[in-house]
């Protein structure tokens, strides 16, 4: 790596160059990094807005899971039907399928060797379990802290190597150099450092480099009601601004989850069967609203206890009192009628106890047996999560939350983006050099198995790892060289930058704009959808992010930091939003994690709003992939037919002698 100094708008600034540079230091990101220099490549560096941010180090679930090809036991399985389970989920590539099928044992074991405490059994075997999506027993877990165990260990492993790490630098810009054909590579990035906002010539670093390797993670600052940690916010419109394109990025997940302190609210928590309640926003009012929907008790519980299993919100699970009816409900308290909902573990569900009593003979065998055989046919909901759960119940204690005596108020929210950017089958996008891996890049369809997530972002990390180290080796151009086909666009985030710390006055509106992004999504582009609201949120966020150099007001330079974030979520969700609004204009209906109004669909349930009235997708955009450009305010669409899942030469002779010739780490 060589560090020099360029003179640009009068201003000295810093300016390093290097074979790779990996932003992000999620599971993905770091993974990128080890991989990198484990293949020869030690010319690279990592960039992070905090060594600490992000989703996998900060998040969980009840048991946080990390899906992988069966490694136990006698039952079938193989290669091809992973891959095949993964392509099933709809609107996915089978190449990336296959891939990701193909290098999940080999991605699980690199963790199981570096030191992520995946349980075994005494021979060694990784037995699994059936997730969400599953049709075998392909998940396992590490616990409810999985992702964070893996960026922990991962961190060692690049801290061991001495690659450095650049803590505290926002990228801001991706920069891009136009070729001979009009296609673009990338060239470098232009970060904030966040450690000197306060001094004019610090406060930019540029990095000219041959490769990114993108490892941002999912559109999180786009929601308010979120289940994403508070530290992700999401870089993924200033990737659309290089030209990236997007892909899939109508399928997001959402479910319920816990809002003081975000965590979902899957697996025990429900199979306890809290009470459901709402109260006015002052916390007066209470009652239990779940009631008046149910047309019997026993059905009403064992629709909570299914939430454990089938948490996501699922459009395909609302009819007939399905358990996505219970997400319908809790949006409908809160949004609708702008009342506060939450769980309260501490009495049972009145609609089905006698003086307190809950009557278990009222649910149905599913649910009564599974409490049966865990020993919790009594008492409250909290002493049977303590009996079932204890550390579920410690988990809210360390976050200053005590099931024991308050209610814990809760969300519809976003969880997952499965979509984002687009990557090939070794994760460059189209622009050359340029390879989101993890979260940012949308290598999901339209469902997913649960903890494919983790382990997509090992394989892809991996595979651009592969590619980089064997084909893209040279050293990045010289500052000359660099500076002819990037100094306009520095100059132009520069000026963007000090725009904003030229407006800087008693108060600062920075929180304000990021407020008003959350509620517009939430609105219009989360788990309940239309057309309408699709196109009104749009046009609105595009208003904004013109507007944006303008009203935006800093209270001092560390702000920064969120007005270059603002500028990214404004054209990340007006991007998001135009795909929504495109595909409901293609005739695309409810599916995957999201209901969408169709005047000429049913409503879930009588008595609901006429915003619920919906129609399930007959599967018909199921083969095909929505992508989208944007350039210069304007998003253009197309879409394309998923491939199939490859059907390779499998004769050893002639594998063995494509990769002597090296013929494989290729286009
Ligand atoms: C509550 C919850 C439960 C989940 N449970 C599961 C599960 O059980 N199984 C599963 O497979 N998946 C699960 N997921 C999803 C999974 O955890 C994430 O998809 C995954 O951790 C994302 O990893 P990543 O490395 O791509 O991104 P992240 O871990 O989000 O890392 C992104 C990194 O990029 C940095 N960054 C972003 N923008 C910039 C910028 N401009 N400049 C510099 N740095 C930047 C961030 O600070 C961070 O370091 C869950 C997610 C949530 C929220």
């Amino acid at each position: 790596m060589r560090k020099e100094s360029v003179r640009i708008n009068g201003l000295d600034l810093d300016l390093y160059s290097l074979n790779t540079v990996i932003v992000g230091s999620g599971a993905a990101g770091l993974n990128a990094a080890d991989r990198l220099y484990n293949y020869g490549q030690e010319d690279i560096a990592v960039i992070t807005e905090g060594i600490n941010m992000g989703t996998s180090r900060n998040t969980g679930s009840d048991k946080q899971t990390y899906y992988k090809l069966t490694l136990a036991g006698g039952e079938d399985d193989s290669v091809y039907e992973m891959a095949e389970t993964l392509f099933a989920g709809g609107s996915m590539d089978g190449d990336i399928a296959l891939v990701e099928a193909a290098l999940s044992a080999k991605c699980f074991y690199h963790l199981v060797d570096i030191g992520v405490p995946f349980p075994h059994n005494k021979y060694g075997e990784y037995i699994g379990y059936k997730t969400d999506h599953d049709p075998r027993q392909r998940a396992t877990s590490a616990g409810p802290l999985t992702s964070k165990y893996m960026t922990e260990k991962l961190e060692e492993q690049v801290r061991k190597k001495g690659i450095r790490i650049f803590d505290g630098y926002q990228v801001i810009g991706i920069l891009t150099n136009t070729l001979d054909n009009g296609e673009k590579e990338a060239a470098g990035l232009i970060t904030l450092n966040l450690n000197a906002l306060e001094n004019k010539e610090k406060r930019y670093v540029i990095f000219n480099c041959t490769n990114i390797i993108y490892a941002t993670g999912g559109p999180a600052g786009i929601y308010e009601r979120s289940v994403y940690p508070e530290s992700q916010t999401g870089s993924t419109g200033i990737a659309f601004e290089a030209g990236v394109l997007g892909k899939n990025l109508t399928e997001s997940q959402y479910g319920i989850a816990s809002i003081k302190f975000r965590w979902n609210l899957s697996g025990t928590y429900q199979q306890v069967l809290p009470r459901y309640v709402s109260t006015a926003k002052d916390g007066s009012d209470e009652k239990e609203f779940l009631n008046e929907y149910f047309s019997d008790p026993g059905k009403m519980l064992d629709v909570i206890f299914l939430k454990g299993y089938q948490w996501p919100f699922d459009p395909r699970k609302v009819k007939n009192q399905g358990s996505s009816l219970i997400d319908l409900l809790v949006y409908n308290e809160t949004v609708i009628k702008g009342r506060r909902v939450w769980l309260d573990f501490t009495k049972n569900p009145s609609y089905g106890s006698r003086n307190g009593e809950l009557d278990f003979s009222l649910l149905g065998e599913e649910s009564y047996r599974y409490l049966e055989k865990s020993g919790a046919l009594f008492g409250t909901p909290i002493e049977r999560l303590a009996h079932m759960n204890q550390p579920a119940i410690d988990l809210y204690k360390n976050n200053k939350i005590d099931l024991y005596n308050e209610y814990l108020e809760i969300a519809v929210c976003a969880q997952h983006n499965n979509g984002g950017l687009y990557g090939n089958h070794w994760w460059e996008s189209n622009i050359k050099h340029f390879f989101p891996v993890g979260e940012v890049n949308g290598t999901h369809g339209v469902y997913r198995p649960g903890g494919s997530a983790l382990n997509s972002g090992q394989v892809g990390s991996t595979r651009a790892a592969q590619y980089i180290a064997k084909r893209y080796t040279e050293e990045p151009p010289d500052k000359d060289a660099f500076l002819s086909s990037t100094e306009e666009q520095i100059k132009a985030k520069i000026e963007l930058g000090e725009t904003f710390a030229s407006n800087i006055g008693s108060q600062g509106n920075v929180h304000e704009i990021r407020q008003n992004i959350g509620r517009r999504m939430d609105r219009a582009g989360a788990h309940i959808r239309s057309l309408k609201n699709a196109h009104k949120g749009a046009e609105e966020a595009k208003r904004d992010l013109e507007s944006l150099r303008k009203e935006t007001i800093l209270s001092s330079a560390y702000e920064l930091r969120e007005a270059f974030q603002n500028y990214d979520l404004l054209i990340t969700q007006y991007v998001y939003l135009s795909a929504i609004k495109d595909y409901i204009k293609n005739g695309g209906r409810s599916r995957g994690s999201y209901l969408v109004y169709d005047s000429q669909g049913e409503l879930p349930i009588e008595g609901l709003d006429e915003e619920f009235r919906f129609s399930l997708c007959d599967g018909s955009l199921n083969d095909r992939i929505q992508k989208v450009s944007y350039k210069d305010g304007i998003c253009e669409f197309q879409w394309t037919g998923v491939k199939e899942i490859p059907e390779e030469d499998s004769w050893f002779e002639n594998v063995w002698n494509s990769y002597m010739r090296d013929e494989i780490i290729r286009e």
